[in-house]
């Protein structure tokens, strides 16, 4: 296999001794910013996993994308797989390709960076109705991530996302972008198609707290509220926020919301709603969504968020949740269910006892949460990798098996940063065909066929090694 030297041959060797071996699972930004923190110290040896045939993570399928320059972070990421002392192997799947014992039986540190991979639900009547999704499989689906389901907008005439953060603006602004706004993106053609084509003419953005306690960032939403054929609609009484009182983000963001209320837009083809200081509290609909059912809020004395009883119904066909992700547990991994992170300090995994569990670390968002922009995983795989090599020379002696006898024992064949290049080729090569620099395949067997190097139109199957 290419770039996989044999044991002991190993071009970035310090010279003294074996290479110590460091999995990652997960090839998104968190696990990249570890292996390139893992990079600055030499003799280690980093393999980098994930369930994908392609690394990278959120940044090829959660990245909107219209934001090209945040993808332009991938280029920097990608630098990381040109160090031979880093492998990338996908379409290995922990938990279920590969067990917990079995990384630590052939790794002298794994570090779990998995992501977020739930949703938080609204827990109300009626949210599992076809229609009410989540922003996740929205975002998924035109990302082209080989996973999601294709969402379709026929007879989709308005829209309520749930929740005041950046991936509700995200959705938000995809479905408010016009044809001619979203060709030259990278989204597969199927879904350019359906975006193309839809009469979507209202969406709603529901906060259940204020403006000034919104989780978007204000370049986000000035985007959102300029886009030159919408007509912002702001539903609440902005004046009565006194600015003073308020932090830098939270004030101009209150200052653009009231920018946006004053703009008229004469020949709009769709109103952007902004409704704050309101909760769901039930998906209408019999056999798919009708409409959601709102609770006015406040705030009471000790700043607790209540109901008034007051409700209001926005009759809609499509309800997106944007109400934050949640890490899910990896198989035989101490996990915190309540917050929805592997326990940890400083990076180091911890029972739920608080007992540091030897050679296991997490970073990124199953670390600490779904918080923060891509550039936050720098910092916090710094700091990982800092505990993983500080306890190194400390770490208890274990007899390794060398991974390529582990993988060809367990019949796993994963994709290497080449296969991922040739589908990185393929993916420019369609995009040219219609002048896009990019066309996202979302297909198992085409992305596979790909990565062995035998076209698209071969006949693996998605599981097939
Ligand atoms: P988020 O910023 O935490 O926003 C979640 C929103 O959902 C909040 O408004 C929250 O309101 C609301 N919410 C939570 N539970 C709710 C419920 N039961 N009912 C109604 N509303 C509820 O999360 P996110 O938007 O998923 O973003 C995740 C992270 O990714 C963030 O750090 C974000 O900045 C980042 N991101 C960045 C970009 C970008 O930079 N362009 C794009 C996408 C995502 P409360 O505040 O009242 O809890």
């Amino acid at each position: 296999m290419p770039r996989w030297p044999e044991r002991g041959a190993r071009p970035y060797d310090s010279g003294v001794q074996e290479p110590k071996r460091v999995a990652i699972v997960g090839a998104g930004p968190s696990g990249i910013f570890a292996a390139q923190a893992l990079l600055a110290h030499p003799g280690i040896a980093i393999d980098l996993y994930d369930r994908l045939p392609t690394p990278f993570g959120l940044l090829r399928y959660g990245v909107a994308p219209d934001h090209t320059s945040v993808k332009g972070v991938g280029n920097a990421l990608a630098r990381v797989f040109e160090s031979p002392a880093v492998r990338f192997l996908g379409h290995v799947e922990f938990g279920q390709d590969m067990s917990r014992k079995e990384l630590l039986g052939a790794y002298d540190a794994v570090i779990y960076a998995a992501g977020a991979a739930e949703d938080t639900e609204m827990a109300v009547p009626g949210e599992n109705l076809p229609g009410s999704e989540s922003a996740r499989s929205f975002v998924a689906w035109y990302s082209g991530h080989p996973d999601a389901a294709p969402f379709r907008f026929t007879g989709v005439r308005s829209v309520v996302t749930v929740g005041v953060g950046n991936v509700a603006v995200d959705v938000s602004r995809i479905l408010c972008k016009t044809a001619a706004d979203l060709s030259p993106t990278d989204m597969p053609d199927p879904v350019l198609d359906e975006l193309r084509g839809h009469v979507v003419r209202d969406v709603w953005i529901v906060g259940r707290r204020g403006p000034q306690h919104a989780s978007f960032t204000t370049p986000e939403l000035r985007e959102m509220l300029t886009l030159p054929h919408v007509q912002p609609v702001v539903h609440d009484d902005l004046d009565a926020i006194d600015l003073t009182t308020l932090d830098r983000r939270p004030k101009a963001n209150v200052e653009a919301l009231k920018i946006a209320a004053e703009r008229l837009v004469p020949d709009a083809s769709l109103r952007l709603h902004l409704l704050f200081w309101h909760r769901p509290i039930e998906v209408e609909g019999r056999h798919r969504v009708t409409g959601l059912t709102l609770e006015r809020t406040a705030l009471d004395a000790d700043g607790r968020l209540i109901g008034t009883g007051e409700e209001r119904t926005i009759e809609c066909e499509l309800v997106l949740r944007a109400i934050g992700y949640r890490g899910r547990a990896l198989d035989g991994v101490p996990f915190d269910e309540k917050r929805g992170v592997i326990p940890n300090v400083l990076g180091r995994v911890t029972d739920t006892r608080g007992r540091v569990q030897p050679r296991e670390y997490a970073a990124g968002w199953i670390k600490r949460g779904p918080t923060g922009v891509i550039g936050t995983n720098k910092s916090d795989a710094a700091e990982t990798v800092a505990a993983l090599v500080a306890d190194l020379p400390e770490a208890p002696l274990v007899v390794l098996e060398p991974v390529e006898k582990l993988l060809h024992r367990k019949g796993l064949r994963p994709t290497s940063y080449e296969d991922w290049m040739r589908i990185d080729a393929a993916e420019g090569e369609l995009g040219s065909r219609f002048g896009r620099s990019r066309t996202k395949i979302a297909s198992w067997p085409e992305l596979l066929n790909i990565a062995r190097g035998r076209g698209s139109d071969g006949t693996a199957t998605p599981r097939e090694r």
